[in-house]
């Protein structure tokens, strides 16, 4: 992918290459291999963005453990309950099971928090996150962030999974938005 990648009317500057992305991955798959062993913990990929850091990951993960999808609604439609809607749901029984939540990227957090409180109603052992990246002055540290590769500035990024309407999806890369 070139190093300024034009999508529709926005302009994104290359800002983590591929290489440094694999490295944090696998330091990653190392700790997660030494602190769930013997756990079969239960992997649980938000779709759509964490595919691919999730593909990357779990690669290198070679410990047992079994692999689930979700997908989750926009947290927009779903204030009063504050429990996220499942659009693909989780149909496993998850009591007393070590679960890891596998997310492209943690922005406000807020889509998160909801689906924890979800998954709680269902008396799983334990709850850990695992993301990508995470926007630190967004975030606020309203939960714990067990495992992440990446903080990074408040700013929109794309690729490597995370989209731009629709479109970025498929770069190795990740690029961040130029502004003005
Ligand atoms: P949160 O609930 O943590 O604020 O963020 C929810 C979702 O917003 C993330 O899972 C992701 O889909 C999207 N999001 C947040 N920041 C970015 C970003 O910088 N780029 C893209 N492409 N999506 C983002």
């Amino acid at each position: 992918m070139p190093d300024i990648w034009k999508l529709k009317d926005k302009n994104f500057d290359k800002f983590i290459v591929n290489d440094d992305i694999q490295a944090k991955v696998s330091e990653l798959a190392i700790r997660i291999n030494k602190e769930l062993e013997g756990i079969k913990p239960l992997f649980v990929v938000v779709l759509n963005g964490a595919f691919i850091f999730a593909s990357d990951l779990l690669k290198k993960v070679t410990i047992d453990c079994e692999i689930a999808f979700v997908k989750l609604s926009s947290y927009q439609g779903t204030q009063s309950s504050g429990v996220v809607q499942q659009i693909i749901g989780l149909d496993l029984d998850i009591k007393g099971r070590t679960i890891v939540v596998i997310e492209d990227i943690v922005d406000t957090g807020l889509t998160l928090e909801r689906f924890r409180k979800t998954l709680r109603e269902m008396e799983p052992a334990e709850v850990r996150i695992a993301t990508c990246l995470l926007k630190p002055d967004a975030f606020k540290n309203k939960f714990p962030i067990d495992y992440k590769c990446f903080s990074i500035p408040n700013e929109f990024v794309v690729g490597y999974g995370l989209d731009y309407d629709g479109l970025g999806r498929n770069s190795s890369d990740i690029y961040k938005i130029v502004e003005g």
